[in-house]
């Protein structure tokens, strides 16, 4: 009797609950195929399922992997939140930033860096889903503002890679206003005529949605990422209504005019690059040397 509760439950679980962790092992169970994958080949194949294009969910140092084409430079790595309001729920807020520090070995939820794309240099932002749910506090809207505005210093593109749960309500209305200020950094960028491309990635919810992530000249997102404000059980208790198949779905979000692509991972490097280049960005000419070398043939012609 044990037995049979026991091999159904563990199978259950890991498809409902969390559907995009990859787990500790050798093999790799597709939540959707279920199909079983060798780890490597899908980290080989950037953690998406080879037989059914499951995108699986990945960490933010592996999205700046998958995007930059070598060596980054991050910047504010040791911001940290201080608890402003010294909340505790079930457990104290500094009990599960500890956590999520000793988790991730990272500080707060995002990771800012600068490095090139194709050859053009770019300022990543990429928040990470194991740190308190990717949630926006004080910390990531600080460091996601000052990307901004190192990216308007020095007239590179922004992009930010989003996967939140949306504002870190343990910090409540502090972590709300990071959603006006980060909007009023784009804003700037925006004016200094930079390109800013929104990556929208499984889950993209709540104030992050409603502000920096469909803010985006081009807001892409991954397949079948789920896309929203509130979650579909609470609108749906509040409208009273069934929603509709595939609802706050990439696919769904697309046909809506929500959202202007929905890109593979395997190919959104390649898309991101061919759309800075549309929008402008160029890549830069072999690091630093022409400039040093421009000015020296100048003086000849007017000896
Ligand atoms: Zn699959």
């Amino acid at each position: 009797m044990a037995w049979f509760k026991k091999t159904r439950k563990p199978i259950a679980a890991p498809a409902k609950e969390k559907p995009s962790r990859v787990p500790e092992g050798l093999w790799v169970k597709c939540p959707d195929c279920a199909q079983a994958i060798y780890n490597k080949d899908l980290a080989a194949n950037m953690h998406v399922c080879p037989k059914c294009a499951h995108h699986f969910r990945i960490g933010a140092a592996e999205r700046l992997r998958l995007l930059f084409d070598g060596e980054w430079t991050e910047y504010d790595r040791d911001l940290v939140s201080t608890d402003p309001l010294r909340f505790t729920d079930t457990k104290p807020y500094k009990t599960r930033l500890k956590a999520g520090i000793e988790a991730t070995g990272m500080k707060d939820a995002v990771i800012v860096a600068s490095g090139t794309i194709d050859g053009i240099e770019t300022m990543v932002a990429a928040m990470e889903y194991s740190f308190i749910g990717g949630s926006m506090g004080v910390v990531v809207g600080e460091k996601i503002t000052r990307a901004i505005e190192r990216g308007i210093d020095r007239g590179t593109p922004v992009i930010i890679v989003c996967c939140s749960g949306g504002a870190r309500m343990m910090e409540g209305a502090r972590s709300l206003m990071q959603m006006a200020k980060i909007s009023g950094a784009l804003a700037r960028l925006d004016r200094a005529r930079l390109p800013y491309i929104a990556v929208l990635t499984d889950p993209t919810t709540g104030g992050v949605t409603a502000s920096f992530a469909m803010l985006g000249d081009l807001n892409l997102a991954e397949p079948k990422a789920q896309i929203g404000f509130a979650g579909p059980r609470v609108i749906e208790q509040t409208i009273r209504q069934k929603l509709p198949e595939g609802f706050q779905r990439s696919e769904f979000l697309l046909e809506k005019g929500m959202l202007d692509l929905v890109v593979d991972r395997r190919e959104l490097k390649a898309v991101i690059a061919s759309a800075l280049r549309f929008m402008g960005a160029r890549a830069q000419p072999a690091p630093v040397a022409p400039a040093v070398a421009e000015p020296a043939p100048e003086p000849a012609p007017q000896v």
